[in-house]
């Protein structure tokens, strides 16, 4: 194991060029090269800082074949900074790969923490965050984000998505069908000039957004956490109850006695009764009784 940092992760700022820290720009000045997503946008942050360092190309297409080459001239004693275009490298951005390779390589890696789009949205938001879920970007195709967000519902915490402004409208639909009675925040152009922090309930928020000519900039939404009646955020036990009554009521006949006519006809009324009580959280006296009509 070396001792001496070969591999520096660094946040840069999300919008305002302010929230470039001091450290991560010494650590700029000090290393050899800066491996960066795109070279022209990590060149227009170090002219602002007079940053003269050698930039690289490193995006999603080359760092795993480059990686490998990378770690090498790390272990030779050559010290990088790897950045996104934008926040927290490695957070739905490059740099997982290398950083996986360089620790098993025994090479020290170091990040420099700052501005990541997903914390500042949810420090924004107000909304039940003791736990949350980031789900970056859902899938497209309707149909895979519907299942997304079915798997999601069994989660109590909050939930954190990454948008793009041409599909907001479609991720607002979709979330105001799974989640119609949560609140939720979307977050638009964090840091920047035109910063909008919009918190209503789901539904109201896609019919604000369906209402506007264009939609621009970057994007995340938040949801909030599961909640009881009295507004306390759920439990992950109770969070799992809840999620399987809600299956079982979409898939159970509202009638206990429809369900018990599709069970298999030579069933013994004693075991009809146990099945009927499981399915509809009933004693079995109880659900015997319905089946022999007292
Ligand atoms: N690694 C970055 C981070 O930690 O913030 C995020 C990179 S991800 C590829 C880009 C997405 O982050 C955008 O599509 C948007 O959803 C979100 N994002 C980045 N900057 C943002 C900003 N200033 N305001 C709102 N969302 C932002």
């Amino acid at each position: 194991m070396q001792n001496k940092t070969q591999l520096f992760m660094v946040a840069t700022p999300i919008g305002n060029l302010e929230d470039a820290s001091p450290r991560a720009l010494r650590i700029f000045d000090e290393v050899d090269t800066i491996l960066a997503e795109d070279t022209r946008v990590t060149r227009k942050l170090l002219n602002h800082f007079d940053i003269k360092t050698p930039l690289e190309r490193c995006d999603e297409h080359v760092i795993s074949s480059k990686s490998d080459a990378l770690v090498e001239r790390m272990s030779s004693g050559e010290r990088f900074a790897f950045v996104s275009d934008a926040g927290m490298p490695g957070i739905s951005d490059p740099g997982t790969v290398l950083v996986d390779k360089a620790l098993d390589q025994g090479i020290k890696v170091e990040v420099i923490p700052g501005p990541s789009a997903v914390i500042t949205a949810l420090a924004a938001s107000g909304l039940g965050i003791d736990n949350f879920y980031f789900a970056g970007f859902l899938p497209r195709k309707a149909s895979q984000r519907q299942q997304a967000l079915q798997a999601l519902s069994f989660y109590a915490g909050a939930l954190v998505f990454y948008e793009s402004p041409l599909r907001l409208l479609a991720t607002l639909e979709a979330l105001a069908q799974a989640f119609p009675n949560r609140k939720a925040l979307v977050a638009r152009e964090l840091t920047k000039l035109h910063e909008e922090l919009y918190r209503d309930d789901l539904p109201k928020l896609f019919d604000e957004f369906s209402k506007r000519e264009s939609i621009k900039g970057e994007i995340v939404i938040v949801v909030d956490a599961l909640r009881d009646h009295s507004g306390r955020a759920l439990s992950p036990q109770e969070a799992y109850e809840d999620f399987i009554s809600r299956l079982n009521s979409q898939i159970l006949p509202e009638d206990p006695l429809e369900f018990a006519s599709q069970l298999p006809e030579d069933l013994k009324t004693s075991e009809k009764a146990k099945q009927l009580a499981q399915a509809y959280n009933i004693s079995r006296k109880e659900a015997y009784d319905l089946l022999v009509g007292k």
